[in-house]
Formats: C-alpha cells, structure tokens, sequence
C-alpha cells in the first residue's frame, strides 16, 4: 500500500474508532457534535491526502483515500441523524440516514479496500436503524426529460465520453450532471427509488386535513391548501411529497458543531 495512505489509515482508524462510540442515541449530544468537528477535521485532511497521491501518480491510494471519505461522510450524517431525531426534527433525520447509506454504499464501489473498513456490517447497521427507529416509507420517483448529461470528471458529454457513471477515476466518483431538465413526464410511487430523500411526506385526510408520514400527527389546512384541494373526490388519495433532492447538496455541519 502506497505509504502516504497507510500512514493516514492510522489515523483515520483511530479517529474514526474514538467517534463511532458516539453514534447511538443516548450519547451527550455534546460528544456528538465534538465527533462531527473532529470528523470534518479529517474530511479535510483527506482531501490533502487525495492531492498528494495524485501528485505522486498513484490513481489505486487515491480511490483507496475515497473509499476512507466516505465512511467519514457516512459517520458523520449518522451522528447528525442522532442529534436530528433528539431535537425532532424528524425530516432531517431521515435525510441524514439516506445520506449515510448512500455515502457508505458510494464506499464499495471506490476499490476494494472497503472490505477492510467494516462497509458490509455498518450498511446493515444503518438497515437496522431505518427499520426499527423510522416508520416505513413511501417513495416517489421522477420521470423526467432530461435534455442532457454532462460528465462530472471531463466535463464533456456523458454520452460521448469513456468515463462510467459510480466509478472512481483518481479519487473522484464519475457522475451524470443533468444540463437541463425540459420537463416532467410523470411522478411514480415506488418501493426501491434512487433516492429515498424522495418520499411522501403528507397525505389529506378523509376529514379534511393534513396528516404527516412521519409523525403521523393531524393538522389544518391553510386557506391556501383549503383552495387547492376545495375540489378534491372522497375516492382520491391526495399526497404530498418531495419528487427530487439534488445529490450534489453540501450539508453545513458547522451548525452541528460544539457551542
Ligand atoms: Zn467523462
């Protein structure tokens, strides 16, 4: 293993060992901001380490040191997810799980050192979570007309290039960029999305009002939602939902650091 990695592996281990203990709910929300910090501390200390092993034209370190970027990542939307649920904000716990399994999935594909970083046991722990901590889920997939794809590594046309979409080239994961949306074809309720962000998270009631998915508590409409469902048939189920969230949306955790 190139010596750069191997000597940051220390240090991610150990980091990522002194964190982990913090990942559960009855934790001191203090020590799980304190985790968040130190784990962006070394979110940015790997991304030196990825510029260094692509100086030293070493393409196998630099996927090596992504596949330690996203477990970081992963740990710390998981310690977000914590902290979300504590303070209620139901939501975004949600969201911080799907983030952490999409960034621990990303993993396995970055090269398979994933195996040594325990990948396989901590996607199940995440599994576990989504099913026992969070009611289930009810998906919504776009169809969209996308005029488009733009390749994340060249910048040149997806469908034109040789890059592949989820692979890594030198320590970055090669996406499709949509250039231009000309519209939606259709909405689609699905039990396996792409992204599970996407997902209904209100539905109008027989009575009349709103319900929650999550928490499943009732409310009012607003004058403007009284109006926009004036018309509505007791045979049809009115949901309300998010279609699509952008991939590319960075998190601020500093709102998650210590005070
Ligand atoms: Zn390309």
């Amino acid at each position: 293993m190139n010596e750069t990695v191997e000597e940051f592996l220390e240090e991610y281990t150990e980091t990522i060992q002194s964190c982990e203990r913090f990942a559960f709910l009855p934790r001191g929300i203090e020590y799980q901001k304190g985790a968040i910090r130190d784990l962006t501390e070394l979110l940015e200390k790997s991304g030196e380490i990825r510029i260094e092993v692509i100086e030293q034209e070493d393409e196998e370190a630099a996927n090596q040191v992504l596949v330690l970027r996203c477990m970081i990542n992963a740990l710390r939307y998981d310690l977000k997810m914590w902290i979300d649920l504590k303070k209620e904000e139901w939501g975004k716990a949600w969201d911080a799980l799907v983030d952490a399994q999409d960034s621990a999935r990303s993993a396995r594909s970055a090269h398979e050192i994933a195996k040594q970083c325990n990948v396989k046991n901590y996607l199940g722990k995440l599994e576990m979570i989504e099913k026992f901590v969070f009611p289930p889920q009810t998906f919504n997939s776009p169809g969209l007309y996308v005029e488009n794809f733009l390749c994340s590594i060249c910048g040149e046309d997806y469908s034109e290039c040789e890059h592949i979409a989820g692979e890594p080239y030198w320590g970055f994961f090669c996406q499709r960029v949509v250039d231009g949306v000309a519209g939606t074809r259709e909405v689609s309720i699905v039990d396996n999305p792409e992204d599970k962000k996407a997902r209904v998270t209100e539905h109008v009631t027989d009575d009349g009002m709103i319900r929650d998915q999550l928490t499943w508590k009732k409310r009012e409409m607003d004058e403007e939602e009284k109006e926009r469902y004036q018309d509505r048939s007791d045979d049809h189920l009115i949901t309300r939902g998010i279609i699509m969230t952008a991939d590319d949306s960075e998190t601020d955790f500093t709102e998650y650091f210590p005070d």
